[in-house]
């Protein structure tokens, strides 16, 4: 099996990831990238990036959604802020994916990601149902762009989300598995849930976390990589057992300190490639 590559999470204008200038340095091979904001995703802007990705030879593997409103300053606010499960507004929300999927078109990038939300509990409420009817109608948007969504984990447990990604019923919906979000949010031992997601996991975040004192009430903290409880040999030797062959993307998010943000994510590359070659040998 080939090493994977190794990939980071990169910002333009909005979102917690690295400029392009810093993945360039970094040396990555792919990076996934947080939508810009509607005034930078342009024809001339679009071109701009095609441009710096063809200059540097790095992929884009995905780009990710967020929205207006949204705060993860805890738990709760997360729950009632995020993604396309809060009601108020949902149905802008669903609008704004579908012209980051047209983004994502532009730049020929054929991935798609977002936090979706805290998805309701009961199954057979009507709001379980509209949730999962707005994410079938992005899914088929994405798929006559011949793009697949991608769930970002950390909301659900490992089977909630097996169960949802079954009640929407594409075959273009997957998992972006975060295993330092399983641990921030309280939601399950990473590597039990990287078992049951198997092949539903088609790109994964690099992050690494410690378990709050109260798992799922309050935050835990997110740390370098290597520094948490992920055990990241373990993780990397149980996406080798799934079959698991993308990008290793690494996420740092903590990009008011740009200079030690850049500084642990050459740390993190060294740490994958050193385990990656170990594993894979
Ligand atoms: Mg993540």
């Amino acid at each position: 099996m080939k090493l994977w590559p190794i990939g980071v999470f990169t910002s333009i204008d909005a979102g917690l990831g690295v400029p392009l200038h810093v993945a360039k340095e970094l040396g990555v091979d792919t990076i996934q990238i947080h939508a810009p904001k509607q005034e930078s995703r342009s024809p001339l802007h679009v071109s701009k990036l095609l441009a710096q990705l063809n200059d540097t030879g790095i992929e884009a593997t995905a780009v990710f959604g967020g929205f207006e409103g949204e705060s993860y300053a805890d738990i709760p606010t997360t729950a009632a802020t995020v993604g396309l499960v809060p009601p108020g507004p949902r149905a802008a929300r669903l609008e704004e994916m579908k012209r980051i999927s047209d983004y994502a078109r532009a730049i020929g990038c054929p991935v798609v990601a977002l936090h979706l939300g805290y998805v309701p509990h009961d199954t057979s409420s009507a709001d379980y149902r509209d949730i999962v009817q707005v994410t079938r109608d992005l899914c088929r948007y994405a798929a006559n762009h011949g793009q697949n969504l991608h769930l970002e984990t950390g909301q659900e447990t490992a089977p909630d989300l097996v169960q949802f990604i079954s009640d929407v019923g594409t075959n273009n919906l997957f998992v972006n598995f975060d295993p330092a979000n399983m641990i921030l949010y309280g939601q399950g031992d990473p590597i039990e849930a990287l078992q049951i997601l198997g092949s539903l996991v088609r790109s994964v975040h690099c992050k690494d976390a410690k378990w709050s004192s109260q798992p799922g009430i309050t935050w835990g903290q997110e740390v370098p990589l290597g520094a948490g409880d992920v055990g990241m040999e373990r993780y990397l030797m149980t996406l080798k057992q799934i079959g698991y062959e993308g990008s290793l993307t690494i996420e740092r998010e903590i990009p008011q300190e740009p200079e030690r943000q850049k500084a642990e994510i050459g740390h993190a590359v060294a740490l994958l490639q050193q385990l990656s070659a170990k594993l894979l040998a």
